[in-house]
């Protein structure tokens, strides 16, 4: 046996791997000018953001590639396109599989006031024959977990994430149909330490989805699948509910015209020249989470430099200061940094 002729599968899937970036980054380039609803969040009245970050969000509506996934990242999105195909694959049984479409089959479209177009691809929409033919009946919104805390919050306490509802809203909104969020546990989670307090003791509610040692004391959770159906009522407030459940539906902050304000808001931004403020990160019921958005971006350094900047233009009081343009070239100047760092590690 030649051992110099074994072939190295971590250098095909990094090939695949750069492959495919490099796909992603030309489909990126194109969709420039556009909104996506995969950045769908919430602007209220009070002028708060919810959500996602507006800035972000405008980034990429501009073309501007900030995020450099990781390879753990990569591989989470990678587990995500697989629960696609799963459920996919398990509702062939059941349904006609020519009336299963996905993504790119049933793109969402519509126009700001100002016609900057905003796209969307649901995940699987099932489709009923009518007097017309086939047309779409209900779509589905997956979510695979892959957290204790996410499997806390959409399971056991039964409350699906704030982001979640706004996509599967937008969505619902947009192609006037039925909507299912569906989340989607694959794996045993080990459960330890202080974690162990907040899951379900055993013989309580819920419990047989979890594994207790002798000892009566949790040590893992075990797979799961949770569906909740939404809906909307006559002011375009989103609701949800367990699915089968008989007990009432819950209120959500999520509105229709909070999530239409949100996207009239960034396609404006290039006019008016008003950098959003920091996103909030609420739950479903407007409760605050114990984690802000910024407290994780790899742009924070930027923002705080901007806000420095902006308070001393003010101080200096110049009305023509154009704050996003002022708030994009921080962000060039970083990109462009960075960049230059990892050529010379790379060099
Ligand atoms: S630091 Fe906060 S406001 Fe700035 S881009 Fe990141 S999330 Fe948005």
């Amino acid at each position: 046996m030649n051992t110099d002729k074994i072939i190295s599968i971590k250098k095909l899937l990094k090939d695949s791997g750069d492959l495919r970036d490099s796909e992603f980054a030309g489909l990126e380039q194109k969709k420039t000018g556009v909104l996506r609803a995969g950045n769908s969040s919430l602007l209220t009245a009070e002028g708060e953001f919810i959500g996602q970050c507006p800035r972000m969000t405008y980034l990429r509506y501009k073309g501007i590639n900030v995020e450099e996934f990781p390879a753990d990242r990569k591989l989470m999105f990678d587990a995500g396109r697989m629960n696609e195909e799963i459920w996919t694959e398990k509702l062939k049984r059941v349904w006609p599989p020519s009336h299963i479409v996905r993504e790119e089959e049933t793109p969402t479209s519509w126009s700001t006031s100002n016609g900057v177009t905003v796209t969307g691809r649901p995940d699987l929409v099932l489709l009923e024959d009518g007097p017309e033919g086939p047309t779409a009946a209900l779509g589905l919104e997956l979510k695979m977990v892959s957290s204790l805390w996410t499997a806390r919050e959409v399971f056991f306490q039964r409350e699906p994430k704030l982001l979640h509802l706004i996509q599967a809203g937008h969505y619902m909104w947009q192609m006037n149909i039925p909507f299912k969020l569906c989340y989607t546990l694959y794996v045993d989670m080990a459960v330890t330490g202080w974690a162990g307090g907040v899951f379900p003791k055993k013989n309580q509610p819920l419990s047989e989805f979890c594994s207790y040692t002798p000892a009566g004391k949790i040590s893992k959770i075990l797979p799961f699948e949770v569906v909740y159906d939404l809906s909307f009522d006559r002011s375009g407030k989103l609701f949800y509910q367990l699915e089968g459940s008989e007990k009432e539906k819950t209120a959500s902050l999520v509105t229709i015209d909070r999530i239409r304000d949100y996207y009239e808001f960034i396609s404006q931004m290039d006019q008016k020249q008003r950098l959003p403020s920091p996103p909030k990160n609420l739950k479903p019921s407007g409760e605050k989470c114990s984690w802000k958005l910024c407290h994780y971006c790899s742009l924070s350094p930027v923002c705080s430099v901007f806000e420095a900047e902006k308070t001393q233009k003010y101080v200096e009081n110049k009305p023509e200061y154009q704050e996003v343009s002022a708030w994009v070239s921080l962000v060039r100047g970083e990109l462009k940094k960075r960049s230059m760092h990892s050529e010379n590690k790379a060099g």
